[in-house]
């Protein structure tokens, strides 16, 4: 039997280059999205930190690519916003005349227990997290299916799977993001363009330092590894998925076997 592959699946690609490949990173500032950002732009990718109110911040995170010889800029944009995301989509093709990478990474908590959890506590998150994939993906997805090349990997959460007390918002929103991931996978198979999902356990940064250091405790003794996730090891995952062509709809965990 002889498998025919088209030109594109052929065609070896570089395991690490991401040279001429152009890449939004959503809430870029801070975090789990700061470590992407660098980590794209050491590769060659020319980057988009995008931020919310962090404007110090994100420029810090450019000036340290800047430093080592990378491209990026910062975009302000509220992603819970449908303006100003596809503001954001447009002025990355104005400026880089394209894009190829969407990493949809902005998110935020808003814990509470349910019964307690106000209105506006559940919308924020389902906005932030949720609403935001939909508003960055529709603005980029014609373009990547013109050029037929896209990589779109969303930030998912182990709390999307496993669930998490006083997270049903953030739960939600993380497991909506697992559907939306598998669903514009089948869609977009045929294009080029391949959406993935990362599912991070618990990762040393600002979101998980909110914690109270008794929960914090109980959770990593809760953990096989016995300790948090750095945010190197899920960046790794996520340039693991940007140069696999024939990787979609999945989601990938790192979680020191929190949760399998
Ligand atoms: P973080 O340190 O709190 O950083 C959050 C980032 O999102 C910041 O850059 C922030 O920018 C940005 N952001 C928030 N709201 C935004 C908005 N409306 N528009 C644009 N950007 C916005 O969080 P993190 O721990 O790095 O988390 C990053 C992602 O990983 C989140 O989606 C989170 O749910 C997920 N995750 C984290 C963990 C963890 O243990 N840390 C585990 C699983 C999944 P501004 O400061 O400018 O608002």
């Amino acid at each position: 039997m002889s498998i025919i592959l088209n030109e594109s699946a052929q065609k070896k690609s570089d395991t690490s280059s991401l040279v001429g490949k152009v890449a939004i990173i959503t809430g870029g500032s801070r975090g789990i999205g700061s470590t992407i950002a660098k980590e794209m732009a050491k590769r060659g990718a020319e980057v988009v930190v995008n931020y919310n109110s962090s404007k110090e911040a994100a420029d810090e995170v450019i000036y340290e690519i800047e430093e080592f010889g990378g491209t990026a800029i910062s975009i302000q944009a509220d992603v819970s916003n449908y303006e100003e995301s596809l503001s954001l989509v447009e002025k990355t093709q104005e400026y880089f005349g394209k894009v190829d990478i969407l990493i949809n990474n902005a998110g935020i908590t808003r814990d509470r227990t349910f019964r307690k959890l106000s209105e506006k506590e559940w919308t924020e998150v389902i906005d932030v997290n949720l609403n935001s994939i939909y508003h960055t993906t529709s603005a980029a997805i014609n373009l990547m299916i013109e050029q037929e090349y896209g990589r779109i990997i969303n930030i998912s959460s182990i709390i999307g799977q496993a669930g998490g007390f006083g997270q049903t918002n953030y739960s939600a929103s993380k497991a909506g993001m697992i559907g939306f991931t598998k669903s514009l996978a089948l869609e977009t198979a045929r294009n080029g363009v391949t959406v993935n999902a990362v599912c991070p356990g618990y990762v040393a940064t600002e979101m998980v330092q909110q914690i109270p250091e008794k929960a914090k405790e109980k959770i990593i003794s809760k953990i096989p590894m016995q300790r948090l996730g750095t945010t190197s090891e899920i960046a790794d995952a996520v340039l693991f998925l940007l140069n696999n062509s024939y990787i979609t709809g999945q989601c990938i965990n790192i979680n020191g076997g929190a949760y399998m």
